[in-house]
């Protein structure tokens, strides 16, 4: 085999992206623009692969439908994949159509940018009784995930959402709108019956820790308040502020400008007599789930959740206080986190859900780096952060792959066309870039369609989703 120097300065260096998330076109756009690319130190020649038939990752199957300035990063992203230097190869399932032998001999190096999509596990009794969700599932159904069932049971007037993050407030809000509110955003028609015909009244948020403890952020938490016929309502015993609460409202803006809002809220609902709306929206803080429950008349369907109310203990953590209190409530979606998922032949670190790596530079069993091999994104440090963190993150490891350069072990088969070749002939439908901007262009038209129908009553879809996967790759593949 010749030397990995010598056979990466005669030809482009090879490299895969696995996994068509902000994290994955971050990458290939940051490798491209390297001072060592631009400057003609080398050239560079990306494959970005993804499970789905299209591109965006969380974007498309993540961020919820009425949240358009984040679902607006694809415009971004389109730019980059549009510019023609970075080959999309969709409908590819890393493990199942090409394993890691196959990359390592058609690429120099590979990144897994994977992310995260299951929901992080809460070990507390009754979690597994119909009723219990997970709040990731819910958002890959609300934004027509392709292997996901197309029905959701919503048949609770009263829920509780567990967890005090953002996909805590996207879960609560998706339950708690009037879906004809929802109806301008890009749900698929399925989600809108779905939420149109459920009977919900009353969704409960409940945090851990207090009002100075949460982890949103001020516009989505603001923006609850935006929801038309639906009362935000807070109960004063939750405001309960420690010292480590007393010195982040002081230190952190974001805190500060949270904490307000909320006690805004709860000073307004006690003022005002106004008219009151059909459905409300509960915030409770300092509520640990202690467990779920069913009614022995309906065994094996949640029935309530028990929770223990906790105090603040000085440092901003919570401590129980013996104190147990009871919600009847017909269905219960866990919020707390969301979870990587294992890839084959790689290790893999079940606790975080994370591959491990060092600063985005795969680690192998003796936990030295895997040549050739780096991760980024959500896969690489776990599920926190905004989508802008990503890039940091991508330079990152794009800085380890480029230090690592001139030692990678070279690919057998570095032809780009080799690949294609093998995805032929195993008979795999991938999709490419041209196919997005049909099944783009296609969903686009779908919306305009909607919205000239008579019964459309003025209301514009800019987009209907395709949900099924097989027509996701009819459309693309054209
Ligand atoms: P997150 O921000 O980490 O929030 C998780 C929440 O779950 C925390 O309140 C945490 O409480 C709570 N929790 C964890 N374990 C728990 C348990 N055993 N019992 C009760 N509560 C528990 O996670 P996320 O909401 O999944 O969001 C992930 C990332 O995506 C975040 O960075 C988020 O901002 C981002 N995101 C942004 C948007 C947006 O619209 N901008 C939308 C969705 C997601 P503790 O704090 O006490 O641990």
């Amino acid at each position: 085999m010749s030397n990995s120097a010598e056979t990466t300065s005669k030809r482009p260096l090879r490299v895969a992206i696995v996994g068509a998330g902000p994290a994955g076109v971050y990458a290939a756009d940051i490798l491209t623009k390297s001072n060592e690319v631009r400057d003609g130190d080398f050239e560079v020649s990306i494959d970005l692969f993804e499970a789905y038939p299209a591109p965006y990752g969380l974007i498309r199957y993540g961020v919820a439908p009425d949240h358009p300035r984040i679902k607006g990063i694809v415009n971004a992203l389109h730019k980059v994949l549009d510019r023609g230097d970075i080959r999309f190869l969709g409908n590819v399932t890393y493990g199942r159509d090409l394993t890691l032998h196959d990359f390592r001999a058609f690429y120099d190096a590979v990144i897994f940018s994977t992310g995260a999509i299951k929901d992080a596990e809460l070990a507390i009794p009754g979690i597994g009784l119909e009723g219990s969700f997970g709040g990731a599932d819910f958002v890959s159904w609300y934004d027509g995930h392709p292997d996901v069932g197309r029905d959701w049971p919503l048949e609770a007037k009263e829920i509780a959402v567990i967890g005090n993050g953002n996909v805590a407030l996207d879960v609560a809000r998706m339950l708690v709108k009037h879906a004809d509110e929802l109806l301008v955003t890009e749900i698929p028609d399925n989600v809108y019956q779905a939420l149109k015909n459920s009977p919900a009244t009353d969704v409960h948020v409940f945090g851990r820790r207090g009002p100075a403890q949460v982890k949103f952020t001020p516009l989505e938490l603001r923006e609850l308040s935006h929801a038309k016929d639906v009362d935000i309502v807070l109960y004063p015993e939750d405001f309960e502020f420690d010292e480590a609460s007393d010195e982040a409202i002081r230190t952190n803006n974001q805190i500060r400008t949270m904490v307000n809002t909320l006690t805004n809220w709860l000073v307004e609902e006690h003022a005002e007599a106004e008219e009151p709306s059909s459905r409300r929206l509960h915030l409770h803080f300092l509520h640990s789930p202690v467990e779920i429950y069913d009614d022995p008349a309906h065994p094996g369907k949640v029935a309530g959740i028990k929770f223990e109310r906790m105090q603040l203990d000085g440092t901003g953590n919570a401590k129980g206080t013996g104190e147990f209190l009871d919600y009847p409530v017909q269905a219960v979606y866990r919020a707390i986190g969301y979870h990587g998922s294992p890839l084959d032949e790689l290790e893999y670190d079940a606790k975080r859900g994370v591959i491990p790596n060092e600063g985005g530079r795969v680690l192998d069993a003796e936990g030295n780096p895997f040549p050739g091999i780096y991760a980024t994104g959500w896969i690489k440090r776990g599920p926190v952060g905004l989508i802008g963190h990503t890039k940091g993150d991508a330079l990152e490891t794009i800085g380890f792959l480029l230090e690592d350069r001139l030692t990678l072990p070279p690919a057998q088969n570095p032809d780009p066309r080799a690949i294609i070749d093998l995805l032929e002939e195993r008979g795999i439908e991938y999709t490419t870039w041209d196919g997005w901007i049909k099944l783009d262009a296609h969903e686009l038209a779908l919306g305009e369609e909607w919205s000239a129908a008579e019964d459309a009553n003025g209301i514009v879809r800019e987009r209907v989703k395709v949900v099924p996967r097989e027509d996701m790759i009819e459309i693309s593949r054209g």
